[in-house]
């Protein structure tokens, strides 16, 4: 953990997803049925970012083993310990099962409302990270969405939010900002 939230330290939390958003997985050609976690490209770029200017929570529909499977990747590629670095790391069990109409299933969501209850991190001051909308159709005005990643080394996404991201971090009031145009913005910059 990291220290709190206080008048010094008065940087925005992001809150990160993992799978699709910071890694792909792969099945390992070696032992049919295991799958093999590959870091993004330009995942330590993003790390440094948000350790330099941010405060970090990891929030994540996958399992607790799953998701530590792939922190351990990410530690190896990276030499970034994100866990020790993290407010939190919320697994499946935060999530929440909503209904969604468009399909008419039942479906994960990460309300930041349970955040913003246990944390000292209000709504003005939170971003989330997600390659998934649908996880925050609560709180779209905090997300910034990413592509899933596909594994492809020329993926360039991680490299142009590190730089969107350091346009954001002495924002007031993030949802304010218009950032479903962020890509474009970061390729000008
Ligand atoms: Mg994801």
């Amino acid at each position: 953990m990291t220290q709190d939230q206080t008048p010094r330290d008065p940087r925005l939390l992001i809150v990160l997803d993992l799978d699709e958003a910071c890694w792909s997985s792969h099945e390992d050609p070696d032992r049919p049925g295991q799958h093999l976690i590959r870091p993004r490209a330009h995942l330590g770029t993003l790390l440094d970012t948000l350790l330099e200017d941010f405060q970090i929570g990891i929030w994540t529909a996958a399992t607790p083993g799953w998701a530590a499977q792939g922190l351990g990747a990410v530690l190896t590629e990276t030499g970034t310990d994100l866990h020790t670095h993290a407010r939190f790391l919320w697994t499946r069990e935060r999530c929440t099962w909503r209904y969604d109409e468009r399909t008419g299933e039942r479906a994960l969501c990460k309300p930041l409302s349970k955040v913003w209850r246990s944390t000292p991190f209000t709504k003005e001051r939170t971003l989330a990270i997600d390659d998934r909308a649908e996880n925050y159709r609560c709180a779209y005005g905090n997300l910034i969405k990413v592509s899933p990643d596909t594994g492809d080394a020329s993926d360039r996404e991680l490299l142009l939010l590190s730089r969107y991201l350091r346009t954001l971090k002495d924002c007031g009031n993030v949802r304010q900002i218009e950032k479903r145009g962020w890509r474009d913005q970061a390729e000008r910059l």
